[in-house]
């Protein structure tokens, strides 16, 4: 596989680094061994070729675990801290894996069979199994599983969405194009949770450069003081992120061509990229592109590219997502199905080899979502987005979700995921949930909530009960900040819950 011959390859330098997590660096030929070693353990001691959960976030043996994990012929699970123990609970129940890797403390209860390794445990691994190179006839093979992300599930249970080796090496060579640029420096941002697939960009396409991935992590960017002065000190050549932890960035005026001057991309996935942020960043850097690509994690990461062009910028349009990847065909469909008009908006479906094989255990799941079709004479597999877009010339914009599903600082989230877990904290009878909108995203969620019986106490005391008590059960940025407690619900013609007229009210 691409990104393990590579790493072997930039092992023989002694000195080159892989990885820089706070003060400490990683060489790529350290990152050889510690792969090695947790694949020599896996190897050794594992009994099936069941995928790794790894809990933690972004920990220094995050990595090595998970290249360990593809030597060894599995694939990886990363589940980042945000999940709380419910949800984790959840993934270790649809995964049963033989091996839990726990980076952080966590009590989770486990299934019978799984055997927890926590990160002294990893550490004593990497140290003690020096068994030298893996036999590549140990790897992953290009149907295996390279990893399975958890995303939100409409029913309050998240979903797994397993890609396999050839849907990233499909990517690779799609992708690497854009990834490969000349720079004096060759630092890449390693701060996207690996829980999102859109870290996928700097774990495969940089490393398989032989960059060095640049660590921001949580610690990081909760005092921004640590964060400017990361950024000051991390001289980055190639920014991947969301458009939302650059804006985050740019909150300070100092975030420009002086803190990073070697900066020369910026490659953007996973929610809408808006013309405020690329003005900004035209004004701030004016050395450095931008790079819109756009995706869901069933079809590997991103399906676009596009260079945002100073007339793209000017233009009334929103900012493309961009062209679709050589080997990707993008459809346009009303809802019957039907191919709609260039310019006409419709439900956009991916037809390519980037598309996965469907949910994890879920074959409900998988056949509403994935289907077979033929594009240019060949079998392929195709993926409905549920996202909204038209085409414009060779470039295709995003109008919003066909659905409840929303982006909100990164974060996929179904709106109903959130409702389904609010009723199960007492006393909650029905909640609605709102995204509220600013300059073209979402900028927070509200809930109108109605309560199985009479608060007695005062209003807020209830309100912070029932967000402490969601934030048990679903990821803290999923839970509104905003609830209102309210005796009735607005309902439309049809007798449904009017969120139209809820949205009003905000
Ligand atoms: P995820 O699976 O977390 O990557 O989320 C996929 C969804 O994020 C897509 O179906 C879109 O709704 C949204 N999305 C991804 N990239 C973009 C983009 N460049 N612009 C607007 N929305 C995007």
């Amino acid at each position: 596989m691409f990104v393990l011959e590579k790493i072997a390859q930039y092992a023989k330098d002694e000195n080159r680094k892989a990885v820089i997590y706070h003060d400490k660096v990683m060489t790529y030929a350290e990152l050889e061994q510690f792969s090695n070693a947790f694949a020599d353990f896996l190897l050794k001691n594992g009994k099936d070729k069941s995928p790794v959960v790894i809990y933690g976030h972004k920990e220094e043996e995050f990595l090595p675990c998970m290249y360990g994990a593809l030597k060894a012929g599995r694939a990886y699970v990363p589940v980042d801290i945000t999940f709380p123990a419910d949800r984790l609970e959840m993934v270790l129940s649809d995964v049963s894996p033989e091996f839990f890797v726990t980076l952080r403390d966590t009590d989770v209860a486990v299934c019978e069979g799984t055997k927890r390794l926590n990160v002294n445990e990893i550490d004593e691994i990497f140290k003690s199994y020096k068994g030298g190179a893996i036999d590549s006839a140990n790897w992953v093979k290009p149907e295996d599983n390279c990893y399975i992300l958890f995303t939100s599930g409409s029913t309050g249970r998240p979903k797994g969405v397993p890609i396999n080796r050839a849907n990233i090496e499909n990517l690779a060579s799609q992708l690497i194009p854009w990834c490969d640029i000349e720079a004096s420096t060759d630092i890449i941002t390693n701060q996207i949770s690996f829980s999102f697939d859109v870290s996928v960009v700097s774990v495969y396409m940089g490393v398989s450069l032989g960059k060095t991935l640049y660590t921001i992590d949580k610690t990081m960017m909760e005092t921004p003081a640590s964060l400017y002065e990361g950024l000051e000190n991390s001289n980055l050549s190639f920014w991947v992120s969301t458009p939302s932890f650059a804006e985050l960035c740019a909150m300070s005026e100092h975030f420009n061509e002086k803190m990073l001057p070697n900066l020369k991309r910026f490659l953007f996935c996973g929610e809408t990229l808006t013309h405020k942020l690329v003005d900004l960043l035209h004004e701030r850097f004016p050395n450095a592109d931008i790079v819109n690509t756009y995706g869901p994690t069933e079809a590997t990461v991103l399906v676009t590219a596009s260079l945002i062009t100073r007339e793209m910028a000017e233009d009334q349009k929103p900012i493309p997502i961009g062209e679709p990847l050589p080997e990707v065909e993008f459809r346009i469909v009303d809802s019957e199905g039907k191919p709609v008009k260039e310019g006409e908006t419709g439900e956009l479906q991916i037809i390519s080899d980037n598309v996965g094989h469907g949910y994890y255990g879920r074959p409900d799941l998988t056949q509403k979502a994935f289907f077979e079709t033929e594009s240019r004479g060949v079998k392929k597999r195709g993926y409905r987005t549920g996202d909204a877009c038209y085409q414009c010339g060779k470039l295709y914009y995003f109008c919003g979700r066909m659905d409840f599903q929303i982006k909100l600082n990164g974060y996929r989230i179904e709106l109903e995921d959130i409702e389904n877990n609010m009723v199960k904290v007492e006393n909650v009878s029905r909640a609605v949930v709102i995204p509220v909108m600013k300059e073209e995203k979402v900028d927070y969620l509200a809930a109108f909530v109605l309560s199985t019986k009479e608060i007695d106490g005062p209003k807020l005391r209830e309100i912070t009960r029932i967000k402490s008590e969601l934030a048990k059960l679903v990821p803290n940025y999923m839970v509104p900040r905003r609830i209102v407690l309210c005796s009735s619900l607005p309902t439309n013609t049809n007798g449904k819950v009017d969120r139209k007229e809820l949205a009003k009210q905000l």
